[in-house]
């Protein structure tokens, strides 16, 4: 299986970019991650995410369902299910995977060059804190734990095959697709 994988800091428009390819390309299947984190508003369970109670999550994680999975923002825990690799793999696309930068590493050590790994950059950490209310409320700790972990993981550019500065989204979508191009 060949796969697309974009990471950085929550909030850098990851999974904005993402639903734009997926639509344009129908040889891209989106990878759905698993999550114990409650749906916001508009969020479709098999869509957007398999969104798994704490119980669930465990026995996943005890019949070794994963890839890779973190424990993340407010304690909700995110993770990649091996079937989830397996569907897409049986339907003959490429994997389009949104993940965090440490589930990132693990899912580039696990597929190595068969994964392509994108780091989106925003314009600054003003800007993030400013997307991120805009696309949903949260509590002022969680938006301070997103805010300081993207300073952290601003600090791993280095780790990945490309960078991608989501600036103007439409510009940032046509860098994405230039790209994509290059590795089919
Ligand atoms: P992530 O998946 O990386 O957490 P999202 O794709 O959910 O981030 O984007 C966070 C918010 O920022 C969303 O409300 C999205 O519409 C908005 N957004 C994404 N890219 C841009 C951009 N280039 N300019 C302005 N807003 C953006
Ligand atoms: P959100 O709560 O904003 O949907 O996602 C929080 C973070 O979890 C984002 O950085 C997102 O990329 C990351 N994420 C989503 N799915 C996974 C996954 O399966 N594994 C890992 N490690 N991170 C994920």
């Amino acid at each position: 299986m060949k796969a697309l994988l974009l990471t950085g800091p929550s909030g850098s428009g990851k999974t904005t970019l993402a639903q734009l390819l997926v639509e344009k390309y129908e040889g891209l299947a989106f990878s759905i991650s698993a999550t114990t984190r409650p749906p916001r508003p508009g969020e479709v369970h098999g869509r957007d995410y398999y969104f798994l109670s704490e119980v669930e999550f465990d026995m996943e994680l005890a019949q070794g369902g994963f890839v890779e999975w973190e424990r993340l923002f407010s304690g909700y825990r995110y993770g990649t299910l091996r079937r989830e690799l397996e569907r897409i793999q049986s339907l003959g696309k490429w994997a389009l995977f949104v993940k965090d930068v440490r589930g990132a590493l693990s899912l580039k050590r696990e597929l190595a060059d068969r994964l392509t790994t994108v780091f989106l950059v925003p314009p600054s950490i003003e800007a993030l804190r400013e997307r991120l209310l805009a696309r949903a409320p949260h509590t002022p700790e969680d938006l301070a734990e997103r805010l300081a972990r993207a300073e952290e993981e601003l600090r791993m550019v280095s780790q990945f095959d490309y960078v991608l500065y989501n600036d103007d989204l439409k510009r940032a979508l046509e860098r994405l697709e230039r790209l994509l191009h290059r590795l089919v």
